[in-house]
């Protein structure tokens, strides 16, 4: 009898084993026949946080209902992690209070709270990038948490100003906004607009072709005079979409 429960229990153990293999290749290997699985269950499976976690879903959007519904976490903590390569302008800070707080729903708001790292590269790789951004964020109550990494340069792209990093966090590239403009407005313009595009990737949104939206994919730095043509809110068309991706 005992023989025959064990083999029962070892059964199923095996079988829940590859269930679990089956739909945790098919969220984070890049494997072709797999994706219509990935691309069907995903929308249906980012709104419960468990079984985000247990299956390891860690791309942008995948946090989406944390950070813009108000059901399960009401308040949103931002960690912004800043290293010897430069700190976040002034401004950028308020963005984070004002610009992003207005898109989502945190009844209780949003504090930010600044880390350091230390011993970044100059230039950072894809890997580094990886390795520094690969744990998931330690929520706490009704606290969700998105983190910003204030790094140099991306090795693959010098000029881009930002990256999202995961389901739960951004790069922002120091180096490309200093170097951008000796204009310091256009510099924290810049700065602003890559925070609340990079945040509308993490609710989820793709890019959107209409100018002068924050969600558009390139921003022309444009010379003095023109500092308005960098958006610094979202228009229509991005609260739209920012909606869409939510529903
Ligand atoms: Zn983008």
């Amino acid at each position: 009898m005992l023989k025959k429960i064990t083999i029962f229990l070892l059964l199923i153990f095996i079988f829940l084993t590859i269930i679990y293999s089956f739909f945790y290749a098919s969220f984070n290997l890049d494997i072709e026949v797999l994706k219509p699985v990935s691309d069907g269950l995903r929308p249906l499976t980012t709104k419960n946080f468990t079984f985000r976690r247990v299956f390891n879903l860690n791309q942008p959007g995948d946090a989406k209902s944390d950070y813009y519904s108000s059901k399960q976490f009401t308040k949103l903590k931002v960690e912004v992690y800043s290293s010897s390569h430069g700190n976040f302008y002034g401004t950028s800070q308020k963005t984070i209070g004002e610009g992003v707080e207005g898109v989502l729903n945190k009844p209780e708001g949003i504090s930010i709270k600044e880390m350091r790292l230390e011993k970044v590269p100059n230039i950072v790789s894809d890997d580094f990038i990886d390795n520094l951004t690969n744990d998931i964020p330690k929520y706490s109550n009704n606290t969700a948490v998105m983190k910003i990494y204030l790094l140099s340069t991306y090795e693959p792209h010098p000029t881009l100003t930002g990256l999202t990093a995961g389901a739960y966090g951004f790069v922002i590239f120091k180096n490309s906004i200093e170097e951008s403009s000796e204009d310091v407005s256009i510099r924290e313009r810049l700065e602003k607009n890559t925070i609340l595009h990079e945040v509308g990737h993490l609710l989820g949104v793709k890019h959107i072709e209409k100018d002068r939206c924050v969600m558009d994919k390139i921003v022309d730095v444009p010379g003095r005079g023109r500092i308005n043509l960098i958006p610094t809110e979202y228009c229509f068309y991005d609260l739209q979409a920012i909606q869409d991706a939510n529903i």
